[in-house]
């Protein structure tokens, strides 16, 4: 099938869904000026995973965890949705529900004012006493205080999921929540590689759930034989073009 026709397929569910489920990867931040991870770009390409996103790491280096946790604070703080965060926002109207499962540590769907949006990997916008369990929200980039410290003494730490830690009870049980309550018609799964057994699980809980699952990405990703439609692409070109009334003229 062309890609023309793919769209348009896409188009299509679209129009008439009042259930959708995105999920969302680093890849739909790139545009935005996001580096990813896993890219020719990305950022393990520069840095060990096992020296920074790591509670060993933190416990061997607080300063130096904090130092890279801050630098991406400081990118992060520049970056503004792009159009795929946009056309996200755009897809929610009356008798349709539009629910984001995002890995991203980024607060960018809900800045382009997406309503209903779980974060599975936390955010980079908050910090943690694992002491006495003191959540903060903090914008401040750079910190002022580096490492920041909780009211009762104790290094404060990213509010984010590291390597080799269990994803957090509260958002998992959100989208497990949604996912039973079934009707969903149409799974859009964005710029990640879908490395994480979750991901491929929960879209194909959606696509048993009733979902057309469309994988969005320049790539192949770890979806496989899940996915119904591969719009093979940017998420900034591809995602615009599902809102377009008609088909754009082909020159
Ligand atoms: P990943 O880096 O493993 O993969 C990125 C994916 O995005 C690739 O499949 C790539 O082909 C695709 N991609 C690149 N540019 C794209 C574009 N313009 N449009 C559509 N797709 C594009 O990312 P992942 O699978 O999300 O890995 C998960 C981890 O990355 C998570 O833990 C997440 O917290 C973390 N992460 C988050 C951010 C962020 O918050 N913005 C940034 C980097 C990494």
């Amino acid at each position: 099938m062309r890609a023309v026709a793919r769209t348009a397929r896409v188009r299509e569910r679209l129009a008439k869904a009042k259930n959708v489920m995105v999920i969302t990867g680093a890849g739909i931040s790139a545009e935005s000026g996001v580096p990813t991870f896993r890219d020719a770009r990305g950022l393990w390409k520069e840095f060990n995973p096992l020296d920074y996103a790591t509670h060993d790491a933190f416990e061997r280096d607080p300063v130096r965890v904090w130092k890279w946790y801050d630098q991406r604070r400081v990118n992060m703080a520049q970056a503004r949705p792009n159009p795929a965060h946009r056309a996200l926002a755009a897809m929610q109207r009356p008798g349709r529900r539009v629910f984001i499962v995002t890995q991203n540590v980024d607060d960018l769907h809900e800045q382009a004012g997406s309503k209903e949006v779980v974060h599975i990997h936390g955010s980079l916008w908050r910090i943690r006493c694992e002491r006495d369990g003191t959540v903060l929200e903090n914008r401040e980039a750079p910190l002022s205080e580096l490492p920041p410290t909780c009211m009762c003494g104790e290094v404060m730490r990213p509010d984010i999921v590291w390597f080799g830690e269990e994803l957090p009870r509260q958002p998992v049980e959100r989208i497990l929540h949604y996912l039973l309550e079934g009707g969903i018609d149409l799974c859009l799964v964005i710029g990640t590689e879908a490395t994480f057994g979750y991901i491929v699980q929960w879209a194909l809980q959606a696509r048993e759930a009733g979902a057309m699952v469309v994988d969005v990405n320049p790539r192949d990703t770890g979806l496989g034989s899940i996915v119904d439609v591969h719009l093979r692409g940017k998420a900034g070109d591809v995602l615009p073009k599902l809102l377009q009334e008609t088909e754009p003229e082909v020159s």
